[in-house]
């Protein structure tokens, strides 16, 4: 069947996108769903900073690639051997696909899926195909999905199924930035009730994670950004302190503020200077935890003997150490119940044709997650 999709060819354009228009809104050929697949109509898609990382180039991927990976819609046909999916179920998509047999996946980690790090890796969906082309062109897809899409096809382990009470252009939202944020905190961390909490970078896992670390019952959450707007943000959201990192003391300011620093620090950021301040916030025998996804050359330095000394703990958390079918019908159920209200990062709302300017506010850090409706 014919879809417009939106195709990126070229990646490190200059900004603003809404002039040098990196991404084309092209008709391809998308193919039937193959065995394990399914075929979804997109309803509603938000852009990230995971994708604005492949268009600027700081995250390097095979090219030309349909981009998106955070989104929601209807299954409209079923591939072979699919059991446990219907015709008219409504999907979230998730950016990490698990194959549920290897290593990791055994071991109840799936975002560590090893197939579906190297399908994502080479710009396929999980089974190695690629459904979209541009005449005799394969098309990459973008961590499994290629969401900015009117139809896609992806595994069907690219995709949970959400109640039908919950609109597309929130749910589009816990695929990614809600299973990565509130994942990082109650999974990857472990908060507790009274913990104290940093996060470092508001952007919408930042955000996320702030809304589940007051979720997880934390006594202290600080909010650090370089946005003022995105500092108004976080304490609107009930942040209990905000600071502005582009103060050169900031990392003093904080300590001081908090006796000594906080039990857990989360960088969002992808940025080394975020990850120092993260860091540097972090009480003894503390936890620094990033999600943040900087350039592969990009290193972090931090005074080695603190580890030891102070016993600290650093660790990584991709898709929030989730399991993806567990965790997003979780965390709708406490957004359904007023206790994780995600739906006020949304900021926009646009077209498909619009989305340059969407990646230019989304680039310009006044928005937290732009949605496009189809
Ligand atoms: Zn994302
Ligand atoms: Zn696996």
């Amino acid at each position: 069947m014919k879809v417009k999709s939106a195709v990126l060819r070229e990646m490190g354009a200059v900004t603003p996108y809404a002039e040098s228009q990196p991404i084309k809104i092209e008709t391809l050929e998308l193919d039937s769903p193959g065995p394990g697949e399914v075929l979804v109509q997109i309803k509603a898609a938000s852009l990230c900073h995971s994708d604005l990382s492949v268009i600027n180039g700081s995250r390097p991927r095979p090219m030309p690639m349909a981009l998106g990976h955070e989104a929601a819609g209807i299954v409209m046909e079923i591939g072979e051997g699919v059991l446990d999916l219907e015709v008219g179920d409504y999907v979230a998509c998730v950016f990490v696909p698990s194959c549920g047999q290897c290593g990791p996946c055994r071991e109840g980690r799936p975002a560590l899926c090893e197939p579906g790090a190297v399908s994502n890796t080479a710009g396929t969906l999980l089974g190695g195909e690629r459904r979209l082309h541009a005449g005799d062109e394969d098309v990459n897809h973008h961590v499994g999905v290629s969401a900015f899409s009117e139809y896609v096809v992806v595994s069907r382990n690219s995709v949970v199924k959400f109640s039908k009470d919950i609109p597309f252009e929130k749910a589009a939202l816990f695929g990614c930035a809600v299973i990565t944020g509130v994942g990082a905190v109650v999974n990857t961390a472990g908060v507790k009730l009274g913990s104290t909490v940093a996060i470092v970078g508001l952007g919408g896992i930042g955000l996320s994670a702030l809304l589940g670390a007051l979720a997880a019952g934390a006594s202290r959450v600080v909010a650090v950004d370089i946005n003022e707007h995105k500092l108004k943000q976080a304490k609107e959201l009930g942040a209990t302190d905000v600071f502005d990192s582009r103060d050169q003391d900031v990392v003093a300011k904080i300590r001081e503020a908090t006796g000594g620093g906080l039990d857990f620090a989360f960088e969002t950021a992808g940025a080394a200077p975020a990850m120092e301040v993260a860091y540097g916030i972090t009480k003894r025998g503390g936890t620094t935890v990033t999600t943040g996804l900087p350039h592969p050359e990009a290193q972090f330095s931090f005074p080695y003997v603190t580890l030891t000394a102070e016993e600290r703990t650093l660790k990584g958390s991709y898709l929030g150490s989730c399991v993806p079918s567990r965790d997003i019908p979780r965390y709708m159920n406490l957004f359904q119940e007023d206790r994780l209200p995600v739906d006020k990062l949304i900021s926009d709302f646009i077209t498909l044709d619009e989305i340059n300017e969407g990646f230019d506010k989304l680039a310009s850090g006044d928005s937290s997650r732009v949605i496009i409706k189809f």
